[in-house]
Order: C-alpha cells, then sequence, then structure tokens
C-alpha cells in the first residue's frame, strides 16, 4: 500500500486540500488550513464486490410509523427551536461564540429535562465538576437530578454511557474531547470529527439522545464547529453581542423540525431568560421617530418578529467609501444600493452607509429588502418615516416588488403591536383591516415618491 502524502485541512469548515494555502478556497476563511494526519484508507487490495455483505432490510414507503415521541424542557423557547421538543437518539450540535452562554443554556436544558423524568448526564471537558457545580448554584439548579463527569477521553466517556445508559447526555465541549485511537492533538479536524462520529453513533445504536457543545474559533489550530455539521440531526447556533443582554438560539439544520426556527432569551443575573414576545423586545429601544429607522416586519421560521432597521449615510472623506453592515446580507444591500442607484436615480457615491438590526438580531430573508432600502432612504433624506409604519416586501433587480409569503401574520404581529399602516408589494394576498391601512405598490420608484416625494 503507498504511503499516504501529507492531508491539509481546513479547520473552519473541514475542507481537505492538498498543499497548504493562505486562503480556503472551499469556504474562503484566511489562514485556516492546518497539515493533519491522513486517515487511514483501508485494506486497498480489496474491492466492496469482493466479499459478501450482510442482506439489509427493506420496507415499503406505506409503513405508516407514528411521529417520534418527543420530550419537552418546558422552555419553550428551546422546545420550539427543536421542533417541539427532545427526539430520542438524536445528535444535535450547539454552536457559538466562546463565552457567549452555551453552557449556561444547556445546564438550564438539561436540568429542565432531568425535572421531566430524563436520565441526564452533563459531561464538562472545560470545567472541573466544582465549576459546573458553583455555575448551577447560581442558577438555582442544584436540586435538578443530572449526573455530573468531567472527563475529556472519549473511550472512558463511552464506558460510562454504555453503563449508565442515560436518556441525554451533553458534551462540553467536542474540541476538548480526545480519541485515543486518533494521532491528532484535541481539537484538530480529525480528532474532532472522531470524537463526534463515536458519540453519534453512540446515540443512534443505544438510543441516548446527545447533544455536542461547539466553539465558534477565531483562530486557525481548533477546529470550528462546522466540521461536524454533517453528522448531526441539527444545529443550533446561539448568537449574541456580548454587549447585549439579547441571545438568539437559531435552528440551522432540523432533520426532526422547522430549519431558520430562533429562541430568543435574555441574559440576566439568574440564567437565561425567555423572552414570550421577541417583537415588543427589539422595538423596545426605538426612541422617537428619527431619520433612518424603518420597523420590518419579518418572520423568523414559524412565527413573526419586528425588528428596526438603522441606517446612517454620512459624505465620506474615502476614495471607496464605506458599507458597514451589521446583521444583514451585505451582498443583499449592495444589490440594493445599485438598484436605487440605477432605477431610481438616486446616487450613494461618495457616501458612507452604515446599516444595522437593532438589538443584535440578524435578518437574512429577502422580504427586509424594502424596509432596508426605506432606511437608507430615509438617512440619505434625512426624513423620518412615520413611527406607525412597518415594511415588508422583495425587490428585485428591476426595482420591481415582489410579494413575500405569510403577509397575514406580519400585519397581524404588526397590529398587535401598535401599528397602523403598512406597506407591502402589490399582488400582496391580503387586504387591510379596521385597524391597519395597507398600501400596496408596484416598484421602488413609486415607494420613493409615494415616501420622499418626487425628486
Ligand atoms: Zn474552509
Amino acid at each position: 500500500m503507498a504511503k499516504a502524502s501529507p492531508q491539509f485541512t481546513c479547520t473552519e469548515c473541514g475542507a481537505a486540500h492538498k498543499k497548504w494555502a493562505g486562503k480556503c478556497d472551499a469556504c474562503g476563511a484566511w489562514n485556516s488550513i492546518v497539515e493533519e494526519a491522513p486517515l487511514s484508507t483501508g485494506p486497498a487490495s480489496k474491492t466492496l464486490g469482493a466479499a459478501k455483505g450482510r442482506r439489509i432490510e427493506l420496507s415499503t414507503l406505506a409503513a405508516d410509523e407514528a411521529p417520534p415521541p418527543r420530550t419537552r424542557s418546558g422552555m419553550i423557547e428551546f422546545d420550539r427551536v427543536l421542533g417541539g421538543g427532545l427526539v430520542p437518539a438524536s445528535a444535535i450540535l450547539v454552536g457559538g461564540d466562546p463565552g457567549i452562554g452555551k453552557s449556561t443554556l444547556l445546564l438550564q436544558a438539561v436540568a429542565n429535562f432531568a425535572r421531566s423524568g430524563l436520565k441526564c448526564l452533563y459531561i464538562s471537558g472545560e470545567e472541573a465538576s466544582a465549576q459546573v457545580r458553583m455555575r448551577a448554584g447560581r442558577l438555582g439548579l442544584s436540586e435538578a437530578p443530572v449526573q455530573l463527569g468531567a472527563e475529556t477521553n472519549l473511550r472512558n466517556i463511552l464506558t460510562t454511557l454504555e453503563a449508565e445508559r442515560p436518556d441525554l447526555v451533553v458534551i462540553d465541549s467536542i474540541q476538548t474531547m480526545w480519541a485515543d485511537m486518533v494521532e491528532a492533538a484535541p481539537g484538530s479536524v480529525s480528532q474532532v470529527r472522531a470524537a463526534a462520529h463515536e458519540l453519534v453513533t453512540f446515540a443512534k445504536t443505544r438510543g441516548v439522545s446527545v447533544i455536542l457543545v461547539g466553539h465558534v474559533t477565531k483562530e486557525g489550530q481548533i477546529a470550528g464547529p462546522r466540521v461536524v455539521e454533517h453528522m448531526v440531526d441539527t444545529v443550533l447556533y446561539f448568537e449574541g453581542e456580548r454587549g447585549h443582554q439579547f441571545r438568539i438560539l437559531r435552528a440551522v439544520k432540523n432533520r426532526f423540525g422547522p430549519a431558520s426556527e430562533i429562541g430568543v432569551f435574555e441574559m440576566t443575573g439568574a440564567g437565561l431568560a425567555e423572552v414570550a414576545n421577541p417583537s415588543a423586545l427589539f422595538l423596545s429601544e426605538r426612541g422617537q421617530a428619527a431619520p433612518g429607522s424603518a420597523v420590518f416586519a419579518g418572520i423568523e421560521g414559524t412565527r413573526p418578529v419586528l425588528t428596526e432597521i438603522q441606517a446612517l449615510v454620512a459624505p465620506s472623506s474615502l476614495a471607496s467609501p464605506r458599507r458597514t453592515v451589521v446583521g444583514l446580507d451585505s451582498g443583499r444591500v449592495s444589490t440594493i444600493l445599485a438598484v436605487l442607484e440605477s432605477r431610481c436615480g438616486i446616487p450613494f457615491t461618495g457616501l458612507d452607509v452604515f446599516l444595522n438590526v437593532a438589538g443584535g438580531m440578524k435578518v437574512l430573508e429577502p422580504a427586509a429588502d424594502l424596509a432596508l432600502a426605506a432606511a437608507l432612504l430615509s438617512a440619505r433624506e434625512d426624513v423620518a418615516l412615520p413611527p406607525d409604519l412597518v415594511i415588508f416586501g422583495e425587490i428585485s433587480l428591476s426595482a420591481a416588488l415582489r410579494p413575500v409569503g405569510q403577509a397575514e401574520n406580519r400585519l397581524k404581529e404588526a397590529e398587535k403591536l401598535g401599528f397602523s399602516q403598512a406597506i407591502a408589494p402589490q399582488g400582496t394576498k391580503v387586504e387591510g383591516g379596521a385597524g391597519m391601512r395597507l398600501r400596496k405598490l408596484p416598484d421602488l420608484v413609486t415607494f420613493v415618491g409615494d415616501m420622499f416625494g418626487a425628486g
């Protein structure tokens, strides 16, 4: 068998490369490629056809199986993101920046699952048991029947799980786990993959649910959670800004429920508190009607969420003016700036543009296009939009406004929060009600004329 040549792997996305490069072609990350011992390719002399395998059991499509029984933690926001509760034998990855509160969230969740009758284990490779116990005390969870372990050796963990047979185990974090059959340092791509594979396989064969914690890393030496995303059933990301008390748990993949569902939490002294009405929260910091602010009626997963999009437009001293975008897709922003410039004749050359979503929320729906354009125009013209107005709609490259889904839910949520007028694309299938004046516009040019006068 030929000796395998050294292999280079991206620690961000796990892509394999033939040689080292500064930038990963697969995901675009810089300085993320490291050399790794190649995985064994197995005996090369035999083809698969040489020896017969076992015949697998086949079944028809008609088999009507009941949906998997789910266990609810009682944390409504957490259960929703999981798709309605925890599915037995499922593997879940919870990723997020270090220090964002993943351990706090999971300790609260696991304590709740334990209280609702599941046998729960919490394995920490990051902290000693005493530290986890101290956190549990701070969160008022000391009485919850969770069993605690501090270990990084995967072999010992699997032996323990085999003996204990819990319903749910939390591994905090996957980057600290170490499988002794892999010759690589803990945290490397091959270790993280091997450990995740072992744990997920264990979950599937023994009917144990596994939650893996994965830190989003900035340095290249430690593999990030994206490396194991494809191995698990559900991928959740815990987002938020450190300065802000709001945290958002977002499902980016879910075999057992809708993806893009979000759960909203507030970081308090006693842990994470659930936020039942995120719209009110995201709009709570909104002051008097100011230029550059537009309220977008969005949908996150299955529920409507209102957010404030803020823009600032200022003369630039730079040859290529700044385009600073937080919480929105910057590609989308460039497209809308180009449409405003070439279809509506409103140039942004020589102007710095800053865009932000209030409250640390991320808005990635194309339905936010019109609200985004409205915030930009309002900032540029220095004219405030009516404070009781919500906006939604997609903008095409021809500047036409395209209707978006769930218009009725968007309007209902807006009305509930005291908004009384809305602008939506022509072709939107709902009508305004008594408490909501709905204007439907065909294109961006009409919108500009309507809101800011001709020119
Ligand atoms: Zn990559």
